[in-house]
């Protein structure tokens, strides 16, 4: 499509999170995961729907949404209204799903993002607190076509944060959502299972004349939970409607879907108005009134917020702008950095970064376990890489102690001891070893006094093959660079 860039387009995002409590927002049925418990094993009259029956606000629920608020830079409201937004849907067992509406629990927030042309706030219009959905199975079995109804998620409480129109490409759009996630896991309100459901994102995009002012008419993609649908379907949008304008038509304001098999977005039904759902104040619930000490004392104890984190470890610990992202990402590596520079504090931070993002890293993911399950302390990391930076081992061979650590949980100094893998520095060993590479090897010898320079690489390798990798390959490059030196010498004399 068209290279000019004269299109521009603009986007908002609605995120919904359900937030981690043990128990659903308006009534004492746990929250189970509804991916794996059998369906309707935790349903009460409450979120079944019951005439009758009355919701009663669940506190922990509100403590993470400010949480989540604080960490968002938003203006607390002292009082908010839970209302009740009318639609009939199967999964819907009330007929209305409480929410707030006018009166939101926060609005006027920011979260900062970090893309290639730099750092971004994006605004925060508003945080609410509401109720999750029942979930709809739809079943085609034997000639018949029925929807199966499951309410164990019905009544569990969610958070939906919306952003103002900020964001103008699919990179940012990423950006923002992987942020986000960062920072409500940081905050413990949501564990960020995207597979599961618990953080669904619905894009709002709209594409306008480069340089206007006006925002174009917007269509809004549905439940997406997955960067990559997000990404995709972001950028499969903003082309469909700028090719849309640029032939003269336009954008119908409507929901879509997106079709990640085929890669395109899909109506799904044409946009409803905030009337269409007749929204009222809940009357079976009071205004929602905050206590501003409690408030506060949320606040204080907000942990460092990823943003934060990120900017430190890059001031503080000289880190590329990558390690630091990818140790701040989640709060158990960043701690986990943390402690292990704390228990060796003269240990190079980068190296130590980098000894985490590649080698622990890739373990995790072969065996796909998380920081917290791995075998090897923080201290216990600190000392392997302290052994290399000291020169006792060489790198190579730190690897395998690793790995051996990451097996069986024992220390550096034991694996190292065990296996007699101390680097040997010994300067009298290692020439030795030179000697005899050298001497079984005379062709090799001899192209390289003809000049071909390379081979004295090959007989380095040769050199700590015979060492069994545990040579010290400064001493051995020395080594082998003398005697090589030495040997030219003797030729051209
Ligand atoms: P709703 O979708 O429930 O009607 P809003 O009107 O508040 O709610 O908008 C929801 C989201 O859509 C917000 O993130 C907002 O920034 C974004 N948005 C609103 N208008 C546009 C537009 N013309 N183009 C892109 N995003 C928009
Ligand atoms: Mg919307
Ligand atoms: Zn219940």
């Amino acid at each position: 499509m068209g290279v000019r860039q004269d299109y521009e387009a603009v986007i908002g995002l609605e995120v919904h999170a359900e937030l981690q409590t043990e128990s659903k927002m308006f009534c004492a049925c746990p929250v189970v995961d509804s991916t794996v418990a059998a369906p309707n094993i935790a349903v009460c009259p409450v979120c079944a729907g019951m005439p009758g029956v009355l919701p009663v606000v669940n506190r922990r629920a509100v403590e993470l949404a400010l949480r989540v608020a604080l960490a968002l830079e938003c203006e607390i409201a002292p009082l908010s209204v839970f209302a009740r937004k009318n639609y009939f849907y199967p999964d819907l067992p009330k007929g209305y799903q409480i929410s707030q509406y006018e009166q939101p629990l926060a609005r006027n927030g920011g979260l900062t993002i970090f893309v290639s042309t730099g750092e971004k706030r994006v605004r925060i219009r508003r945080v609410h607190l509401e109720e999750d959905t029942g979930k709809l199975t739809h079943v085609e079995k034997n000639g018949q076509s029925y929807s199966l109804v499951d309410l164990n998620r019905a009544g569990v409480p969610l958070l939906e944060i919306v952003t103002e129109p900020d964001l103008h490409t699919p990179e940012e759009v990423r950006a923002y959502a992987m942020a986000l996630r960062s920072l409500l896991r940081y905050v413990g309100a949501n564990s960020g299972d995207m597979q599961k459901g618990v953080m669904r994102i619905e894009p709002n995009v709209s594409v306008r004349p480069a340089g206007s002012a006006e925002l174009g008419t917007r269509t809004e993609i549905k439940n997406l939970n997955s960067f990559r649908a997000l990404e995709r379907s972001v950028d499969y949008e903003i082309r469909r409607q700028s090719e849309l304008l640029r032939q003269g038509q336009r954008v119908v304001q409507q929901t879509l879907g997106w079709d990640e098999a085929r890669g395109v977005t899909v109506a799904q039904r044409s946009k409803e108005e905030a009337h269409d759902y007749r929204y009222f104040p809940e009357p079976d619930l009071p205004p929602l009134v905050l206590d501003p000490a409690w408030v506060e004392q949320i606040r204080r104890d907000l942990p460092e917020l990823p943003a934060a984190r990120y900017r430190r470890f890059q001031q503080q610990h000289g880190l590329s702008a990558y390690n630091a992202e990818v140790l701040v990402a989640e709060r158990p590596v960043a701690d986990y950095f943390e402690a292990a520079l704390a228990a060796r504090p003269e240990l190079p931070p980068k190296q130590l970064a980098n000894w985490i993002t590649g080698e622990l890293f890739g373990w995790m993911n072969t065996y796909n376990q998380s920081i917290d399950e791995i075998k090897v302390a923080p201290a216990a990391l600190a000392e392997l890489v302290g052994m290399v930076v000291s020169g006792e081992i060489n790198q190579n061979t730190a690897k395998s102690v690793l790995a051996e650590m990451l097996e069986s949980g024992k220390s550096a100094a034991q694996v190292v001891k065990e296996k007699g893998l101390r680097q040997v520095s010994d300067q009298a060993q290692i020439e030795a070893w030179v000697e005899q590479v050298l001497a079984d090897n005379p062709t090799q010898v001899e192209s390289y006094l003809s000049g071909k320079e390379t081979v004295a690489q090959w007989l380095f390798g040769q050199v700590m093959r015979l060492g069994r990798g545990q040579a010290n390959p400064q001493v051995v490059q020395q080594a082998l660079q003398r005697k090589l030196l030495a040997i030219k010498q003797s030729h051209t004399r």
